[in-house]
């Protein structure tokens, strides 16, 4: 069992690495940070599916209803044609206007500006108390649209985490609780970033291309792959496609 210091210093050094393979991510670079609620919303048509479709279905249901009054009067039929390519559109419009309805109780507003003055811990707490909100959901908020320090961690990153040998958890869940305290802070929003760019491109889920990771040396599951001989290499990721990232598009 390795201990917290250990892992820090493992984590530092991905990071460098990660930072030397794919640069160091600007955060905002230069945007406006998004609004609460609409990065909440934006995070929920995220889920099951990729960051381009999932930015098609949030641009359209924002020209749909430029106001959450008129998206919380609308039918579910209707916001779900509006979010049709983000997939999931029956659910995800219902869980919209869930989400709206709590968000409505509890601030009397369709607006989630109050958790500014607030801290990450209790604005943590509030939202995943909301409707159909986890600790994932609600860390891009805190990262993306209120410019906290919050690592969020989803399948992707708990996939590469548990590879490398830092956690050895179950879910994103689990993992999201130790990495909070085992990540520096200024680099959180860097580390999440490239671990979402590096799953892309080489860390896949179906076959991780350990022949070519610059994180080999440090990785327990690359180290054994790369023992047997049945490596096959795939194509080169889509640098576009794979910069791509919805959270740091919703403006
Ligand atoms: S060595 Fe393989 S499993 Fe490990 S991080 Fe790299 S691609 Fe992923």
């Amino acid at each position: 069992m390795e201990t917290k210091a250990h892992l820090r210093r493992k984590i530092k050094r991905i990071i460098r690495i990660l930072e030397k393979h794919l640069g160091i991510p600007v955060r905002r670079n230069g945007k406006k940070t998004a609004d609460p609620l609409d990065m909440l919303i934006a995070t929920l048509l995220s889920q099951n599916t990729n960051d381009t479709n999932s930015y098609r279905a949030w641009k359209k249901l924002k020209e749909k209803y430029p106001d959450y009054e008129l998206m919380y009067r609308a039918r579910i039929s209707s916001i779900e044609a509006a979010i049709r390519t983000g997939g999931m559109a029956r659910q995800k419009a219902s869980r919209i206007k869930t989400l709206l309805r709590s968000v409505k109780q509890r601030y009397g507003t369709f607006s989630l500006d109050e958790l500014r003055s607030k801290k990450d811990k209790d604005i943590l707490e509030e939202l995943t108390s909301l409707n159909g909100i986890g600790v994932k959901t609600a860390s891009c908020v805190l990262l993306f649209s209120l410019d906290r320090n919050s690592f969020p961690v989803d399948t992707h990153v708990h996939r590469i985490l548990n590879r490398l040998g830092i956690v050895r958890t179950r879910n994103p869940e689990k993992t999201f609780y130790v990495l909070q305290d085992l990540v520096p802070p200024e680099k959180m929003y860097s580390f999440h970033t490239n671990l979402i760019r590096f799953g892309r491109e080489i860390c896949k889920a179906q076959r991780p291309e350990c022949y070519r990771c610059p994180l080999v040396n440090v990785c327990i599951y690359g180290q054994k792959i790369l023992n047997k001989d049945d490596q096959g290499k795939s194509n080169t990721a889509n640098k576009e496609k794979r910069d791509f990232m919805l959270l740091d598009n919703v403006v």
